[in-house]
């Protein structure tokens, strides 16, 4: 059997924390609890754990923060974040999924939801099962290395973007709606929203740099990749 996956919990009230700590461990999980970012990082530089269950409001640097900060660094950038966010906080969701949250989730939630969230986000940063590379114009995926070409040009992507491109390089010219993406790229869609689509196309553009316009939007439609985009 594989090791459990190991899941940092990022929350400053002890009632919740131990809480999503006996839920985790119930579930087959290794939960670690850090009640601010200072004692996270000290856990990160430690062990790199599977997934980060940040909540939004902290003492000292705010879970947006720290998401930025993890984002940004090399050894961290690929640890999906899952952010627990204060109920009905549209903006917050956003501002969220844009610092690089992976997905958030509204408190009060669940322990059902906040599993199924938490696997789905597990599951979306699993390798890919075909491991040849492809090819559109001048972009090249690999996902046996995880990397992404343009023109030659190394570019860096985040597990969920990569993904995306994955999907949309294998079906190039092809549009696909935003339901269909949901469904191909996260999997288990049933508590995500559309406007998470969105929020990743744009910042797989963002990494995409020169290439940003072969990811096209087909107005009333969805979205589609294609080698005619290119600069
Ligand atoms: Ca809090």
């Amino acid at each position: 059997m594989s090791k459990p996956p190991l899941v940092l919990i990022v929350e400053d009230e002890p009632a919740i924390a131990e809480l999503l700590s006996v839920n985790l461990r119930h579930n087959g999980f290794t939960p670690i609890w850090a009640e601010d970012g200072t004692t996270a990082q000290r856990e990160l530089d430690a062990v790199l754990p599977d997934l980060i269950l940040l909540d939004w409001m902290l003492p000292g640097q705010s879970g947006l923060q720290l998401a930025r900060k993890w984002r940004a660094d090399a050894r961290s950038k690929a640890v999906p974040i899952l952010m627990l966010t204060a109920r009905g906080d549209e903006p917050d969701k956003v501002a969220g999924l844009d610092a690089g949250a992976d997905d958030y989730i509204t408190k009060p939630f669940s322990t059902q939801e906040l599993l199924a969230r938490i696997r789905a986000v597990l599951r979306r940063r699993a390798p890919e099962h075909s491991g040849e590379s492809v090819t559109v114009g001048a972009l090249q995926l690999d996902p046996t290395t995880h990397r992404v070409h343009h023109a030659g040009q190394a570019l860096k992507l985040g597990p969920t973007e990569f993904k995306l491109l994955h999907h949309l390089m294998r079906n190039a010219e092809r549009v696909h709606s935003r339901a269909q993406l949901l469904d191909k790229v996260w999997g288990d869609h049933v508590y995500i929203e559309e406007r998470t689509v969105d929020v990743h196309v744009k910042r797989l553009r963002e990494a995409l740099g020169d290439a940003a316009a072969m990811v096209e939007t087909v107005r009333g439609a969805g979205y589609r990749l294609t080698a005619q985009g290119q600069a």
